[in-house]
């Protein structure tokens, strides 16, 4: 479990990006922070690994503050996901997924079987792995990046839009397959996106952000959708527009995609499939 209490970061410069910031992130649950550019989601998500250490306020790692622990030690258990995968451009597929292990020493050959394992998990043909990124399409790029953060198999997972730059079609491909991940490794994830219907679809928490990361709601997505605490939220949501023509919905069975008359048009994950 990861908690915030009461949390914020002034920058050098002055600039309030995180006030007064309390949540309980569950374990191995996918929560999303969504808000528009600017909200102070990246902040937040780089004070859970101490890339950004608060100005005030304290975040326990279950119920031990992160401020005791060494900023190093503490990033081997917590993988990070960033936009376009965030690989080396000089390294192969394999350098690049088993960076960490080098570092921790893994004998070579563990390393290498390890990476290709990943591989397999996070769909990719074990055939690029002598490639460069530059040699892979966004998607695949984006499919190292999570072998990579998966790599020294991390209780922690952060995601910072991390689909932010490939095209629709394969956003949600990659959405879907981060779904289907989640259900097989069911790790603690935190994952920022500026994208409603992303954080719908993959959040079982969903946590709504207006300015100086100020939580406008938070709720399940259904408790939003069905129960918009504010004027903002409703309108953030799409809700007022009418622009929430389709919206997804967990079920028993899975995640399914439901038309404005609460009809189902179509399953997007089956539950145990
Ligand atoms: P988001 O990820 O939601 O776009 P950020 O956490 O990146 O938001 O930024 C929140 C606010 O903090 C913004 O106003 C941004 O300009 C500011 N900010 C981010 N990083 C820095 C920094 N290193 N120095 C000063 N201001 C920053
Ligand atoms: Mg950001």
């Amino acid at each position: 479990m990861i908690e915030f209490r009461s949390v914020s970061k002034t920058y050098p410069d002055g600039t309030a990006a995180v006030d007064d910031f309390s949540l309980v992130v569950p374990p191995h649950r996918t929560t999303v922070l969504v808000g528009s550019s600017g909200s102070g989601k990246t902040t937040l998500l780089r004070m859970i690994n101490r890339m950004v250490d608060p100005t005030a306020g304290v975040i326990e790692i279950d119920g031990e503050p992160i401020a005791d622990k060494d900023p190093v030690r503490l990033r081997r258990g917590i993988g990070y996901v960033l936009q376009n995968g965030g690989l080396l451009p000089h390294h192969t597929v394999m350098d690049n997924v088993t960076t960490v292990l080098r570092l921790e020493k893994t004998p070579k050959r563990v390393a290498r079987d390890r990476a290709l394992e990943l591989l397999d998990t996070v769909g990719l043909d074990r055939t690029l792995a002598e490639r460069y990124p530059s040699q892979l399409s966004g998607g695949q790029q984006q499919r190292v990046g999570v072998a990579r953060a998966l790599a020294a198999d991390p209780n922690i997972l952060l995601m910072d839009e991390p689909f932010g730059a490939v095209d629709p079609i394969v956003r949600a491909e990659l959405q879907t397959e981060t779904l289907r991940l989640q259900q097989e490794l069911q790790k603690t994830i935190v994952f920022v996106t500026h994208d409603v219907d992303e954080a719908f679809l993959l959040g079982d928490q969903v946590v709504i952000l207006e300015k100086s990361a100020k939580i406008a709601q938070v709720g399940s997505p259904s408790e939003i959708l069905e129960n918009p605490a504010t004027e903002f939220v409703a309108s953030f949501i799409g809700v007022e527009r009418g622009a929430r023509a389709l919206h997804t919905k967990r079920t028993a069975r899975g995640t399914v995609l439901v038309d404005t008359n609460g009809r189902t048009q179509g399953v997007l994950v089956e539950d145990g499939a």
